[in-house]
């Protein structure tokens, strides 16, 4: 660990003597432009890769840089990147050679990582047809980061988070990226979000405000029980009648 912090100490000499105040205005708090969502691989490393700074990114990084709806982790650095902190564009970055998918391609049993690698599994079932016309194991990988890219900013679409964000003046754009490790080299998937649009049927939650209104509606009694609670009184009712009960029968 001597190592870290001797870098460390070599690091902030650097930046002060760029700048005498560039700790004291990053103290004053964040505002970063972008969202980085990338794989957990040391050879990846977001700033690095990015030519960013401190206060220019939100990073969160998963082994295969996935976009899990039910991801607690995720969906709080998501939300408050973007409800919060206001980023402009959210990019999941994977990355060829990435040993995630190559671990989910093959069937061997890992432990507990194989339940999440499963969600890069989901990726090969629906792009099956493809995966299997590739006949060059290589390429059927490099093929398969990609395609996981494209699938997890479509997760990233389909979250309500970014859906009710996109309801408002300044959506941010969502971004799929490839980054290479053997030349270093970032490459732009153009992945098109209007994909999920079709299926808006399926994905589409009610907008925030409705919601509310309808919580709302709750609140105030105007909603009707649920059928199946029709025929149950509620037990403050129930506690009366046996009171009355109790009252006749005294
Ligand atoms: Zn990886």
């Amino acid at each position: 660990m001597q190592d870290i912090f001797a870098n460390n100490r070599k690091w902030v000499e650097t930046k002060l003597a760029e700048d005498n105040e560039f700790f004291n205005k990053l103290a004053k708090g964040q505002k970063p432009r972008y969202l980085f969502i990338g794989c957990s691989d040391s050879r990846v490393p977001a700033s690095a890769i990015t030519g960013t700074g401190p206060g220019e990114m939100f990073v969160h990084r998963n082994i295969a840089n996935l976009v899990v709806h039910s991801d607690m982790n995720l969906l709080a650095v998501l939300q408050y990147a973007v409800e919060v902190l206001g980023v402009r564009d959210i990019m999941v970055v994977g990355h060829y050679g990435c040993g995630g998918v190559a671990a989910a391609a093959a069937n061997k049993q890992y432990g507990l990582i194989d339940n999440w690698l499963a969600h890069i599994r989901d990726v090969v079932r629906l792009h099956e047809t493809e995966f299997l016309r590739i006949t060059d194991k290589e390429q059927q990988l490099r093929r398969l980061v990609e395609l996981n890219v494209i699938e997890q900013v479509r997760n990233l679409a389909s979250t309500n988070i970014i859906q009710n964000a996109s309801k408002g003046p300044n959506p941010p754009r969502l971004h799929g990226l490839v980054y290479d490790i053997h030349d270093g080299l970032l490459h732009d998937l153009n992945v098109n979000t209007d994909t999920i649009d079709e299926f808006m049927h399926i994905y589409g939650v009610e907008a925030a405000e409705h919601a509310e209104k309808v919580a709302e509606k709750a609140e105030e009694g105007k909603v009707h029980k649920p059928k199946a609670l029709e025929n149950k009184p509620d037990r403050q009712q129930k506690k009366d009648e046996e009171e009355s009960v109790m009252h006749k029968a005294g």
